[in-house]
C-alpha cells in the first residue's frame, strides 16, 4: 500500500493510475530509450472511449489507459487512434456516420491542445512532430464497413487521414472474413475486398489484416504490392486455436512480405491460462444465459460474481516479451512491434503494463532479454515506420 502511495505521488499528474504494475521497475536507462526513440503503437482505442463517455484526455484522466500526461511518462509518441466501428453496422450509412464522428473527436483533443498534440498523415509528419514535442495521433480505421464499397468514400476516410484499415472487425463484412466468424461467407476477402486492397496500395493506405480470417490473410497478402501490418495481434502458438492470433506460418509469410505484427498486450491475447479463464467463464456465461436470458438479473450480476470466486488471472510483461521473442526467433527483429489495445481490451492488461505510462517496462525487459538499443529502437517504432514509408512511396508511384 505504502508503494502504491509513493507511486500516486509520484504520478499526481496522471491523477493516480490504480492500476497494479506489481513489482516492475523501469531503470533510468530503460525510460531514456522510452524517451529517446519513436514510440509507434498500432492500436489504441481512445476515440470510441470518448464516444462511450467523453473524458479530456488532454489532462489526466480518471480511469481508461491513456491520457496526455502518461503518454508523456511512457515516452509514447505515435499511438494510432482506433476509428472503431462495431461489425453490427456494417456497409451501412451509420457505420460512415461513426467513423466520421470518431475522427471528429481526434481532430477535437488536437484542436483543445494543439501544444499537445497533432494530427499526423504521413512519417514526415511523425518525424516532424516528434522534433517538436508533440505526441502525433496517426488514425487506423478498424473495420473497413464504413467504405460501403465505395472508392469514392475510401478516399474521403484517406483525406481525413485513415492510414491503415483493418479489413474486417468481429464479423464476416462486405471486404472480408473475420476470424471470430465461422461462416465464412467469402472464402477470404470479397470481390470487392480484393480491389479495396488495390486501391489501398495506389492511394498510400496500410492494409491491417488484425482480425481476419487466415484465408483472407493469405489473399490479403497475395495481392498487395507492399507490406501489410497486423495492427493489434499476437500469436497462435501461446494461444492454441485462437485465429484472431496468428500461427508461425503467417509469421513466416508475414515476414517475406516485410510486414509487421504489433504485439497485442491483452492478457487473453498472449497468455494461454488468462485465455482458459475467460473461455470457462464464457461458456458458464452462455449456460445462465440459455436459462435464465441476457435480460435477467442473473445473468448480468454473473461476470462480477464469478469474478469474485475465480479471479482472473493477469499476464504480466514476461509474456508479451515471451511473443516478441517468438517472432524475432521466426523471421528476425524487422517484424515485431507494439499494438497494445490500450483503452480497447478492458482490464484485461497484464501486470506492468496497464496503462500507456508502462513502455519503460517492456524496454527494461527487452534490455534484461539482451536486445540492443539499435533492435529496442525497431520494435519501438522504426519498422512501422519503414512499411509506411514503403506505402508512401509506392503511392506516389502510381
Ligand atoms: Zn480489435
Amino acid at each position: 500500500m505504502k508503494k502504491m502511495l509513493a507511486l500516486c505521488v509520484a504520478m499526481a499528474l496522471s491523477g493516480c493510475a490504480t492500476a497494479d504494475n506489481g513489482n516492475y521497475h523501469a531503470s533510468e536507462k530503460a525510460k531514456n530509450i522510452a524517451q529517446k526513440y519513436i514510440i509507434v503503437d498500432g492500436h489504441i482505442d481512445v476515440p470510441y472511449r470518448l464516444q462511450e463517455k467523453w473524458v479530456d484526455v488532454t489532462q489526466a484522466t480518471q480511469g481508461g489507459d491513456f491520457d496526455y500526461p502518461r503518454a508523456v511518462a511512457g515516452g509514447l509518441n505515435a499511438p494510432f487512434m482506433s476509428i472503431y466501428v462495431p461489425a453490427s453496422l456494417d456497409n451501412s450509412p451509420e457505420s460512415t456516420a461513426l467513423a466520421h464522428r470518431l475522427i471528429d473527436y481526434v481532430e477535437a483533443i488536437v484542436g483543445r491542445a494543439p501544444d499537445k498534440f497533432a494530427i499526423a498523415k504521413s512519417v514526415a509528419d511523425v518525424e516532424q512532430q516528434f522534433q517538436q514535442g508533440l505526441i502525433s495521433l496517426p488514425m487506423g480505421m478498424e473495420n473497413g464497413s464504413p467504405v460501403q464499397g465505395s472508392m469514392d468514400t475510401l478516399k474521403q476516410f484517406y483525406d481525413r487521414g485513415i492510414r491503415y484499415i483493418t479489413l474486417a472487425h468481429s464479423m464476416s463484412n462486405h471486404i472480408s472474413d473475420s476470424s471470430y466468424d465461422l461462416r465464412r461467407k467469402w472464402k477470404g476477402l470479397s470481390p470487392f475486398g480484393k480491389d479495396l486492397i488495390v486501391e489501398m496500395n495506389n492511394l498510400g493506405i496500410m492494409i491491417d489484416i488484425s482480425h481476419v480470417s487466415d484465408a483472407a490473410f493469405y489473399q490479403a497478402v497475395e495481392i498487395s504490392k507492399v507490406p501489410v501490418i497486423a495492427s493489434h495481434s499476437s500469436l497462435r502458438s501461446f494461444t492454441p486455436g485462437f485465429e484472431r492470433n496468428m500461427d508461425d506460418e503467417m509469421i513466416k509469410a508475414l515476414g517475406k512480405n516485410g510486414g509487421v505484427i504489433m504485439i497485442n498486450f491483452g492478457s487473453t491475447f498472449v497468455d494461454p491460462v488468462s485465455r482458459a479463464w475467460r473461455i470457462e467463464m464464457g461458456d458458464k456465461r452462455k449456460a445462465v444465459e440459455e436459462k435464465f436470458g441476457r435480460d435477467s438479473a442473473q445473468y448480468q450480476a454473473f461476470e462480477k460474481e464469478y469474478r469474485e470466486t475465480s479471479p482472473f488471472p493477469f499476464s504480466n510483461v514476461e509474456t508479451v516479451l515471451d511473443h516478441i521473442d517468438h517472432v524475432v526467433k521466426l523471421v528476425g527483429v524487422d517484424h515485431v512491434g507494439i499494438g497494445s489495445d490500450y483503452d480497447g481490451v478492458g482490464d484485461s492488461l497484464p501486470i506492468g503494463l496497464k496503462d500507456v505510462s508502462t513502455y519503460p517496462n517492456l524496454v527494461q525487459g527487452l534490455l534484461d532479454r539482451n536486445y540492443s538499443e539499435a533492435d529496442i529502437e525497431k520494435l519501438l517504432g522504426t519498422n512501422l515506420i519503414r512499411v509506411w514509408r514503403e506505402v508512401e512511396q509506392y503511392a506516389a508511384k502510381n
